[in-house]
């Protein structure tokens, strides 16, 4: 007959294997870094959904605007509308993965250039924490022994140089590659919808549509938005719609204005 383990067992065989193995037990910090960080891909996302949005909802409005009354197809705008979203993507993408590797070459440097002074000039260092320490608050007497204590544990006191010296956390990480698809990808996706109605519509129509349907899209943008940050939903819901019809309003004039400044003269419809 098998034996079975009698269920009030199951509990204290768990603890045991918690007490064997430490790491299994979360670290307080640990889940607000993560929430930190998923908050952060979420801002990223709204914000280049919002920036696909607005240029090609002012690019498709000026291009439209400025050969209203022309022999122009909606297709013209659709493809002007597409290649726009396109370079955007591209633009967007490569900027986000330039300044990421720009971010982290900066940051490499000088946590390189701590290590070799901790190691080449202790003096130095000690008193530059007794320092820190002290502007943190710490009376001089005590930071000198704190500093010392420090300098104890080669890990903690190197963390501690790069993160009160320098201002990087220990848990920043660089993806430029990342940085760059999603950065590309929500520019695209926001990008879709002000040029969807030139697929099927063109004149006024077009534009209104493209207009309508931007801002629903950009009011649930901002909504999302002051949804991660903790805000009142309405509050980016303004804020961001309101930005996007003032560029939209900018496109339109750009657009009104553009054949005149440029002395364009399209062939009449
Ligand atoms: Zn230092």
């Amino acid at each position: 007959m098998a034996r079975r383990t009698p269920p009030d067992l199951e509990p204290a065989r768990a603890g045991r294997a918690q007490a064997l193995n430490p790491f299994r037990v979360r670290h307080p910090t640990e889940t607000t870094r993560e929430d930190l960080a998923r908050r952060a891909s979420i801002r990223e996302v709204v914000f280049g959904m919002q920036d696909g949005l607005l240029t090609t909802l002012g690019l498709t409005t000026g291009v439209a605007t400025a050969t209203a009354g022309a022999a122009v197809s909606h297709t013209t705008i659709l493809i002007a509308g597409i290649a726009g979203a396109l370079a955007g993507m591209v633009s967007m993408g490569t900027g986000a993965y330039l300044a990421a590797v720009a971010e982290r070459d900066l940051k490499q440097a000088a946590i390189h250039q701590e290590r070799a002074e901790l190691e080449t000039q202790p003096q130095e260092e000690h008193e530059e924490m007794v320092a820190i320490l002290v502007e943190s608050g710490v009376p001089a007497a005590t930071a000198e022994g704190l500093s010392r204590e420090l300098a104890r544990f080669p890990r903690l006191w190197e963390q501690t140089h790069i993160e009160k010296e320098l201002g990087i956390a220990g848990t920043d990480q660089e993806n430029p590659v990342r940085d760059a698809l999603v950065m590309g990808v929500t520019f695209l996706i926001g990008s879709v919808v002000p040029i969807v109605p030139y697929v099927a519509l063109s004149g006024i129509a077009a534009v209104l549509l493209s207009l309508g349907l931007s801002a629903l899209a950009l009011g649930a943008v901002g909504a999302a938005k002051s949804k991660v940050v903790g805000h009142p939903l309405w509050r980016g819901a303004v804020q961001v719609m309101g930005v996007g019809c003032a560029a939209a309003l900018a496109g339109y004039v750009l657009g009104v204005l553009m054949p005149h400044v440029f002395g364009l003269r399209l062939p009449p419809g």
